[in-house]
């Protein structure tokens, strides 16, 4: 659906962490610029598995900064967001789906629980 990422949308508070409904950046609703984020996309692939802020929305892209203050363009959802918080800093854990081989974060919930989910919510649905 085009433009639905472009519209305004309300600022969070805080930071997001995962959740059941939301575990990457297309998916959070309420938004915080310099959301920590995991780059779970391979192109380029030497970003790949690297964490990044969020800085704005540019067209369809979620565009991010890295820490050497390379700015580049995602699709918000392969922006992951972290598990949780340890002293103000963003902790990802993931797995990777058996079916479809995609990275997906765990919320907490799930590592407290010891959930071992093999299959991303996509594919759990499918
Ligand atoms: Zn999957």
């Amino acid at each position: 659906m085009q433009g639905a990422e472009e519209g305004p949308f309300k600022q969070a508070s805080g930071f997001s962490v995962a959740t059941a409904e939301a575990r990457n950046l297309r998916d959070l609703r309420n938004r915080k610029y310099g959301q920590p984020v995991y780059v779970s996309s391979d192109h380029p692939l030497a970003r790949k598995g690297q964490t990044a802020t969020w800085e704005k929305f540019n067209v369809r892209l979620a565009v991010v900064k890295f820490k050497d203050g390379t700015v580049l363009g995602y699709d918000p959802a392969d922006l992951l967001l972290p598990t949780r918080f340890e002293d103000g800093q963003p902790v990802f854990e993931f797995r990777t789906c058996e079916w479809c081989r995609a990275t997906f974060p765990l919320t907490q919930q799930e590592v407290q629980q010891k959930k071992d989910l093999a299959r991303c919510p996509a594919c759990q649905e499918s």
